[in-house]
């Protein structure tokens, strides 16, 4: 087994800390990637206190990994020592379900193994994520990092960017459309970025007065402050689509209305507790509201690729592992331009 060195939760209530165990050794198929970088999204923040109730303990968060491969199985073919590689939010699938076999491995329909807060394929053994030293991964499951971008900005697209990129792309965003994103976090601002990108005219609706300048210095055309609904009135029914990424109580009824006949709202954020939802609110206009998840590892290579030609990357603040508890803080308080990465160099 590999000694390992990591952070973890002990449990919902306990701050991170220090945390040794073992990663399996190499199958035939697998890498080793020393981990260099890793980004810190809300998700981990949901599970180390146990917000969506399915927490295991103890527990190593992290699933935007950037690191360099170290060591490659007998049977390995599709990276070399000295390559880098790139692991998001699960670590391997059934592989024969129809999610599986379609490439949305995200909605695999047997057993996905999240990267962790999860199970290995045994349903027992905990997986651990990315707040540590090193992993053991599938080469299948591994992704390819473009060698042209800063790597503690590439960490973040494992979630944060795949996570917006792919309901861009489902619902085929582009010029012409009124794209709304909702909360200015690691989501929001890589969903401005990419809807910028890929040629829509983007209003951010956020909670924050002072993130202004930076939402247009990402790209977006127009900037509204929430915490005055009156400030929404005169964008009633004149949006595309929106990209709600916020991570608490809010409510989603707001910017229902501000959608064309027949268009979309796609929620990715994931609050503790139940949203309230108006009936009128979709029937009016037809509306949909839909959800979405990640994204499989086909579409994430092929976000990653995108983001090396269009050179986009996350803008992050690098911590040491030592800030990590005070990062999740001034992450809760929506203080974080705009994803905290850790420097693993630090551990
Ligand atoms: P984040 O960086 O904390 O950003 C969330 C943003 O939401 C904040 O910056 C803030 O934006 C806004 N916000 C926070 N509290 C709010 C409140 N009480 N009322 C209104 N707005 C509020 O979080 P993140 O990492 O982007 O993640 C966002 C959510 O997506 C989390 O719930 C996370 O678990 C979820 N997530 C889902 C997926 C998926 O596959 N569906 C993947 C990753 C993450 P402003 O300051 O601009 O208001
Ligand atoms: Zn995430
Ligand atoms: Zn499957």
């Amino acid at each position: 087994m590999l000694k390992t060195r990591g952070y973890a939760a002990e449990g919902p209530t306990s701050t991170l800390a220090p945390f040794d165990f073992e990663r399996r050794e190499l199958g035939a198929q697998d890498v080793l990637i020393e981990i260099l970088y890793c980004g810190v999204c809300h998700s981990d923040i949901h599970q180390a206190r146990n917000e969506w109730g399915n927490s295991i303990f103890p527990m190593v968060p992290g699933h935007e990994i950037v690191g360099r491969i170290t060591q490659v199985g007998s049977g390995v073919t599709r990276f070399k020592v000295g390559d880098l590689g790139g692991v998001g939010c699960f670590v391997d699938s059934c592989r024969v379900c129809q999610s599986c076999k379609e490439g949305v491995e995200q909605y695999c329909e047997g057993h996905l193994v999240a990267t962790y807060n999860g199970t290995e394929k045994d349903e027992t053994t905990p997986t651990y994520g990315g707040y540590s030293s090193q992993i053991v991964m599938d080469e299948n499951y591994t992704l390819k990092i473009p060698t042209n971008l800063p790597l503690e900005g590439v960490a973040p697209l494992l979630c944060a960017g795949i996570t917006t990129y792919s309901p861009l792309n489902r619902f085929k965003v582009g010029p012409g459309q009124k794209v709304g994103v909702v909360g200015l976090g690691g989501l929001g601002h890589m969903g401005v970025k990419l809807a910028v990108s890929m040629g829509a005219e983007v209003t951010v609706f956020s909670t924050s007065p002072t993130k202004e300048a930076d939402a247009r210095s990402l790209g977006a055309h127009h900037f509204v402050v929430t915490k005055d609904p009156q400030n929404l009135e005169p964008l009633a029914n004149k949006f595309d689509f929106i990209l709600d990424t916020v991570s608490a109580q809010h409510d989603v009824n707001m910017y229902l209305n501000l959608l064309r006949r027949e268009r979309v709202m796609v929620l990715v954020g994931g609050p503790e507790k139940p949203l309230e939802l108006a009936s009128f609110s979709l029937i009016t206009n037809g509306r949909s509201l839909v959800g979405s998840m990640i994204g499989g590892i086909r579409e994430t290579q092929e976000m990653l690729d995108y983001c090396a030609e269009k050179n986009i990357t996350s803008d992050v603040e690098v911590i040491p592992i030592q800030q990590i508890n005070e990062a999740y803080e001034r992450t809760i308080k929506s203080d974080v331009r705009y994803r905290f990465v850790i420097d693993m160099k630090s551990l």
